[in-house]
């Protein structure tokens, strides 16, 4: 049984499915790890670094697992074979996801979306591993994007305010944005429609936006609101967000576009030289203004919605992710060190996507 790890090719993509100190881990189960040449080059890590974690250099697509990060193209498809397993983040969700063509290809393949978001898979749960460094960095690129200063500083030429920072869809990305703005010494406020929440927020010491709407979905996730309930949420939202210098915009709502809850007249509202970082870009935004992928200005409000910002912090993400996917090939592995996985196990059975009886995808 041999693990391999590809080059990502998606624009932009720097992180690497496996660090080498997680491939000697492999290894030292009895798994020999493949990796093709250049794969870590994005994380700054080379080549002679698997080489001395004792993985070797070659073809990834000739191992019996192939890992990797992005979704593969239709060329890397077919450089699969039947039989083979993959493992990676697959976009089940999406419209135009290639689980279909996968399984024509006969290939065994688990989305790390689809693994359910319960406590004996927390390990394993790289949704959460990736939202985290998201929410961090978008806290940092508010800050290099801002006109202000976040902590309050007292100086022998006056006093500065602390910045005021609103958290809009506060799960995992959402929960570390305020945990980080306020290390910053910004002055935390968060909001998001399930109720169970509140605590949550004010346990990184920000204070609880309520508005009023309960909107608990299944699993832990949030549903959609309905037509009156947006009207109201835009509405109350317009009049909160005026008082602050940033806003950090997280909601999500599995399978359906991102909520609408910053409008544009809202943005106007915002004093200038404030900022909006929408990290709901990728389905859509949360702000009515927003251009995913870019940064804007307007009405002298500075709107980012950066794609994939855990590729921008590649060694972290590289190394969380990687412990994410050591768990899940632990969890497959027999005691002869073969991986077998076991599909009476909850965990396998909903992060494979391609068996002959899919199961319901629950991200
Ligand atoms: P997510 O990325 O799907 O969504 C981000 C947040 O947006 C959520 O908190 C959601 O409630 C909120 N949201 C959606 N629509 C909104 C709206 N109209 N207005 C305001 N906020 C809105 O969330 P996530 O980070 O993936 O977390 C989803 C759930 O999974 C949470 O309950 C979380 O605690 C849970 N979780 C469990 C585990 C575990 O036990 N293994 C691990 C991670 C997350």
């Amino acid at each position: 049984m041999t693990v391999g790890v590809v080059r990502e090719t998606a624009p932009g993509e720097r992180r690497v499915a496996l660090v080498p100190k997680v491939a000697a881990a492999l290894v030292g189960k009895g798994v020999p790890v493949v990796v093709e040449s250049g794969a870590g080059l994005g994380a700054l890590i080379p080549d002679e670094a698997y080489t001395e974690a004792g993985a070797t250099i070659g073809d990834p697509y000739s191992a019996d697992v192939v890992l990797r990060v992005s979704p593969p193209s239709d060329e890397e498809i077919g450089k699969l074979r039947s039989g083979q397993k993959l493992i990676g983040f697959l976009a089940p969700r999406n419209a135009d996801n290639q689980i279909g063509t996968l399984r024509a290809a006969g290939v065994e393949a688990y989305a790390v979306e689809a693994i359910p978001r319960i406590s004996r898979a927390q390990v394993m749960d790289a949704l959460s591993s990736q939202a985290n460094v998201a929410g961090y960095k978008s806290v940092v690129v508010a800050a290099d994007l801002s006109t202000r200063f976040f902590p309050m500083l007292t100086t022998a030429a006056g006093t500065v305010k602390p910045a005021t920072v609103l958290v809009l869809g506060v799960g995992v990305a959402g929960l570390q944005a305020l945990a980080t703005a306020k290390r910053l010494g910004g002055r935390t406020t968060g909001y998001d429609v399930r109720p169970e929440v509140a605590e949550q927020v004010r346990s990184v010491g920000a204070q609880w936006l309520d508005l009023g709407i309960d909107a608990a979905g299944e699993g832990g996730y949030a549903r959609e609101l309905t037509e009156e309930e947006r009207a109201q949420q835009q509405q109350a939202l317009e009049d909160a967000i005026k008082g602050f210098d940033v806003v950090i915009t997280t909601a999500l709502v599995p399978g359906r576009p991102a909520p609408r809850l910053v409008t544009a007249a809202a943005v106007e509202g915002m004093k200038p030289g404030s900022v909006v970082i929408d990290l709901a870009g990728e389905t859509g935004g949360n702000c009515e203004l927003t251009e995913p992928g870019e940064t804007v200005v307007k009405h002298d409000v500075t709107i980012s919605a950066p794609l994939n910002l855990p590729a921008t912090m590649p060694e972290h993400a590289s190394e969380l992710y990687s412990k994410n996917l050591l768990a899940l090939i632990e969890l497959m592995l027999d005691e002869n060190g073969a991986i077998t996985p076991d599909f009476d196990d909850e965990v396998l059975a909903a992060a494979c996507v391609t068996r002959d009886t899919p199961q319901e995808v629950k991200v």
